[in-house]
């Protein structure tokens, strides 16, 4: 067994906060480089902006935008890890002290209904699974409100197919718009049931940038998706252009033989996530 001890889980999580809000990963970067040389007019300058934005934020140690999102973590625990500690209490106290740290905003209300600000973006959302290891693993993704308000899940039925599912996909990035502050990577969850499909669509979010589905049919999805969605014409910011997203990522699941939930989950252009393995 390996012990991992609070304080490291909260030194982790801290610096995972700062990071991820600050320092967008070159993968990213590089999508929204070939994408800015894809486009003209004013879809090149917001594409541009957007990068300009991005580099100033990691050379001035700045987050790359105002809104540094609830905190979503994924966590693998390995079978052979004792923690000292509630994973889920160190997480919360990790984010704490990233967002107070990092000057990060806090943006959580403890209650729905009454609203009032926990002034540490705490309690975060925690995704926990098991794995045979002796490693904990937790990928960090901030998740601003701007994109996460425009994600949306349908209960389709089996008859209406792969037809279905991209008319569904469709429709969700045509609502957005400008709102989600596009270019988007679109992650779309589909099967289980209607919880799991929308956990699967954000998971879908934090797959590297340029890695494709290992099932060929998600895997064809994604990109006649990708291609759908960039004919649309929302384009970078709403104002048209031919990069409406950078990457659709599907992620499948089995599900009932009288189901076929659909989850789509959208990232803006800060698509920031960081991982750390202890
Ligand atoms: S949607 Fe993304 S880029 Fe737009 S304001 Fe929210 S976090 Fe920032």
């Amino acid at each position: 067994m390996k012990t991992i001890h609070e304080e490291d889980i909260i030194n982790a999580v801290s610096r995972l906060c700062i990071d991820a809000c600050t320092y967008l990963d070159n993968s990213v970067l590089s999508c929204l480089k070939k994408a800015k040389e894809n486009e003209q007019g004013l879809a090149k300058d917001i594409i541009a902006q957007i990068i300009e934005n991005d580099e100033l934020a990691a050379s001035e140690n700045i987050p790359m935008c105002q809104d540094t999102g609830i905190a979503v973590f994924f966590v693998e625990l390995g079978n052979q890890v004792f923690l000292d500690c509630d994973l889920q209490e160190a997480i919360n106290k990790g984010v704490a002290k990233g967002y107070t740290e990092g000057y990060l905003r806090k943006s959580v209300v403890g209650n729905p209904l009454t609203r009032i600000n926990t002034k540490s973006n705490t309690p975060a959302i925690v995704h926990i699974k098991q794995t045979l290891s002796d490693k904990l693993k937790i990928t960090f993704c901030p998740k601003g409100a701007g994109s996460e308000n425009m994600s949306q899940v349908k209960m389709l039925t089996p008859a209406q197919g792969i037809n279905g599912i991209k008319d569904f996909v469709l429709k969700v990035v045509k609502d957005a718009g400008g709102r989600a502050c596009p270019p988007l990577v679109v992650g779309v969850g589909i099967g289980g049931d209607m919880e799991i499909c929308a956990k699967l669509a954000k998971e879908a979010l934090i797959r590297d940038i340029d890695d494709e589905a290992s099932d060929p049919e998600a895997r064809k999805l994604e990109n006649e998706l990708l291609e759908l969605i960039n004919s649309s014409d929302v384009g970078p910011m709403g104002l048209g252009g031919k990069t409406t997203a950078l990457k659709v990522k599907v992620n499948l699941y089995a599900c009932h033989i009288a189901s076929l939930p659909v989850a789509v989950n959208l990232q803006c252009h800060a698509c920031r996530h960081k991982e750390v393995t202890l």
